[in-house]
């Protein structure tokens, strides 16, 4: 059957995200740690980050995710809900904590949408949605309608704010329904095995999975060193539908 719709994970398969994660995580949590000492907001415990390092915020976020199991993929609000605990710890009323919680995320959110894009990524987005219906399918905060790709993407499903992350069938099945397509007539493009190409498989979609050359690849999944590689994967499935 052939093709009319593609849908795309974003991180580690439209750019590399391991820097721009450790550059947010730590820019975002020094410019807190700076305002709140050029306000004075310190109590006589000394600087916010000292009293809580950043393994500090970690382990908080990781202890909201278990105690809190539906919120588990929404990123954002177990940041924001875990600085919030951890300024009124400090000594912040609560209202300065939720303020310079919500402060804090702002910077989080600006420093996460400094992505660059793989160099081949906009021309080939350019194509294929000539072609294609494309969606992305993200359990990151990143918005996508915040970067100039975002153009491309008649729809983008943010799977971790449906309380939903992938592997749940979920977001995929609302990017099929919001772009009018059937499963069996769509290929989903990600870097995960467990959270991109098993359940896009699972649910009749074909699959390019971006990862190295270690398994061997199931019928209906079909591997990519770089995204950079698709339109030869496509042509190669076009030709045999
Ligand atoms: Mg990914």
């Amino acid at each position: 059957m052939s093709l009319e719709a593609i849908t795309f994970d974003l991180d580690d398969t439209l750019w590399d995200n391991g820097g721009v994660m450790t550059r947010t995580e730590q820019g975002h949590y020094a410019w807190l740690d700076a305002a709140l000492a050029e306000q004075a907001a310190e109590a006589s415990s000394g600087r916010f980050a000292a009293r809580f390092p950043l393994e500090a915020f970690v382990a908080r976020r990781q202890a909201l995710a278990t105690a809190h199991p539906p919120r588990r993929g929404d990123f954002t609000w177990l940041r924001r809900r875990a600085l919030a605990e951890l300024l009124g710890e400090y000594g912040l009323t609560n209202e300065h904590a939720e303020h310079w919680a919500d402060r804090a995320m702002e910077r989080f959110m600006a420093l996460r949408h400094e992505v660059e894009p793989h160099p081949e990524v906009e021309t080939l987005l350019e194509a294929l949605g000539r072609r294609y219906r494309l969606a992305s399918i993200t359990n990151g905060n990143v918005e996508v309608t915040r970067l100039p790709l975002g153009r491309h993407f008649p729809v983008a499903v943010a799977a971790g704010e449906l309380l939903a992350p992938k592997p749940d069938p979920r977001p995929f099945l609302l990017a099929m329904s919001r772009l009018g397509v059937h499963p069996a007539r769509a290929l989903h493009v990600g870097d995960s095995w467990e959270e991109d190409a098993l359940p896009a498989r699972r649910l009749g979609m074909r699959a390019a999975w971006i990862g190295p050359d270690d398994r061997p690849m199931p019928q209906g999944i079909h591997r990519l060193a770089h995204v950079r590689e698709l339109p030869e994967l496509i042509r190669w499935l076009e030709a045999r539908s």
